[in-house]
């Protein structure tokens, strides 16, 4: 069983206080503008990704989740 880091793109505001608690640099805000006119972050450097679920802990809205799945592969969604 793996951990899959997963991104919820409409739940995400941009605020970018994940962006800054990731020691690791993972993440970034995309260019991009979701459907409720936000920035959202998406997973720049997903393979330096070490799961320590800090940035799932701060995030205020609870876009970002780690799941455990049966695929090795990491999804940014
Ligand atoms: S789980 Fe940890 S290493 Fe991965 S993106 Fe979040 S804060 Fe960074
Ligand atoms: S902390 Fe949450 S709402 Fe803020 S940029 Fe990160 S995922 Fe989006």
């Amino acid at each position: 069983m793996a951990l899959k880091h997963v991104v919820e793109v409409e739940r995400c505001k941009g605020c970018g206080l994940c962006v800054i608690v990731c020691a690791k640099k993972v993440l970034e805000i995309s260019e991009t503008v979701s459907a409720k006119g936000y920035s959202p972050v998406f997973q720049a450097r997903p393979d330096d990704c070490v799961k320590c679920t800090l940035c799932c802990i701060m995030c205020p809205d609870v876009a970002i989740t780690i799941i455990e799945t049966d695929k090795e592969e990491m999804e940014v969604n």
